[in-house]
């Protein structure tokens, strides 16, 4: 991988992390992380985030201080699966500061979000 692509990769979260194609965006949902920030601790456990997220349908939503989640799920016809993406956030006012971002390559999530879909 070339260094401009890694460096180009960290701004277009829809390059494939694995070929860095641009990735087709199938989906996506906004969450809260059903915790407080002084106990959010950093992780890409998937289970953390199928245990802890609590849908919600806009940014407003999501009481102060609480962190919110935004998932998208792409799709990349050059290594032909799903990727899914994970940002968390503190909504500030008008501002987002994220905290996290992992991407998720092997359907950790699929069948959460799938379910997520249908509530
Ligand atoms: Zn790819």
């Amino acid at each position: 991988m070339s260094f401009l692509k890694k460096f180009k990769g960290l701004f277009h979260d829809d390059w494939c992390p694995t070929c860095n194609s641009e990735m087709n965006i199938l989906d996506k949902q906004l969450f809260m992380l059903n915790e407080t920030v002084s106990h959010y601790a950093s992780t890409r456990n998937p289970t953390y985030f199928r245990e802890n997220l609590l849908k919600v349908d806009k940014k407003s939503d999501i009481p102060a201080g609480i962190y919110a989640c935004g998932i998208k799920t792409y799709f990349c016809s050059e290594c032909n699966k799903k990727i899914v993406y994970v940002q968390v956030f503190l909504p500030v006012r008008d501002q987002e500061k994220l905290e996290d971002a992992f991407y998720y390559e092997n359907g950790e999530l699929n069948n959460f979000l799938e379910k997520q879909k249908n509530l």
